[in-house]
């Protein structure tokens, strides 16, 4: 199941298998599980414009949670997985501009798989945190390299406006299945890949980082954990084509653009 948002609205709508329409989606997805939506009717034309598929009260950011990519950027491997908070503000949707912001003169992709909150998690065991999981997106953690480097904590190099692009649709997860440990995310710039991991090869997988994050913050339906990125990250220019691939998602595209006020 694939679950997307669209029109003035953002009404949710729904997909059962890649092969059937979307119809447009009666229940809520984080009150009724599934097996019990009720669908009106299906979406039609060549293709819909999707919005990101979820407003989060909170973005959570894993840092440095690929080996590779820790040692691409000469940062030492941390003990414990490294949060950060990136603004709300921050998410667009699909084929929405990420624009280079002024402030920065090296803003940088970082493509990740997003995982989105069913039901709240606090101090949360790892099956608390598996039946807790609507699903998963693909999105890109874009950020001002050079500002990061410059500040001690990451709000500004994270947090432009256009830093998260987040979609197309959200995977829907069933909760006793395995799909959490069964994931690929690729980043291509230009049509050219640039990254590729398995989830098998984070340092802390996803269930664990939702335990840990649970410690420290009440984690509430809609809120979206990006969990860390693989090596090969690199510098975004105005004209720019980001594609973000997450399997059972889908392409997440975005173009790139200079700020031009
Ligand atoms: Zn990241």
């Amino acid at each position: 199941m694939r679950l997307a948002r669209f029109g003035p609205q953002g009404l949710y709508c729904a997909q059962e298998t890649p092969d059937e329409p979307f119809r447009v989606l009666y229940s809520d997805p984080f009150d009724t599980l599934p097996g019990g939506w009720e669908f009106g009717s299906e979406l039609r034309g060549p293709s819909i414009p999707f919005l990101a598929p979820v407003s989060p009260g909170k973005i959570v950011g894993v840092g440095r949670n690929y080996k590779e990519h820790v040692k691409e950027l000469s940062n030492p491997m941390p003990s414990e997985p490294v949060l950060f908070l990136k603004a709300p503000s921050s998410i667009i949707g699909p084929l929405a501009p990420v624009v280079l912001p002024p402030e920065s003169q090296r803003v940088e992709f970082e493509g990740e798989v997003a995982v989105v909150l069913r039901l709240p998690l606090r101090r949360a065991t790892i099956e608390q945190a598996r039946a807790a999981i609507l699903g998963f997106t693909a999105a890109c953690d874009v950020t001002a390299r050079d500002l990061q480097k410059k500040d001690p904590c990451f709000s500004r190099a994270k947090s432009f406006d256009s830093f998260c692009p987040i979609g197309p649709v959200i995977a829907i997860t069933a909760s006793e299945s395995d799909d959490v440990e069964n994931l690929e995310v690729t980043t291509r710039i230009n049509g050219e890949q640039r990254q590729h991991a398995h989830v098998r090869e984070m340092s802390w997988g996803i269930l664990e980082q939702l335990v840990y994050v649970s410690r420290m913050m009440s984690l509430e339906p809609g809120d979206v954990i990006l969990t860390g990125t693989p090596a090969g990250v690199g510098p975004l220019a105005d004209g720019d084509q980001i594609e973000v691939e997450v399997s059972g998602v889908g392409v997440l595209r975005n173009p790139v653009e200079a700020f031009r006020g």
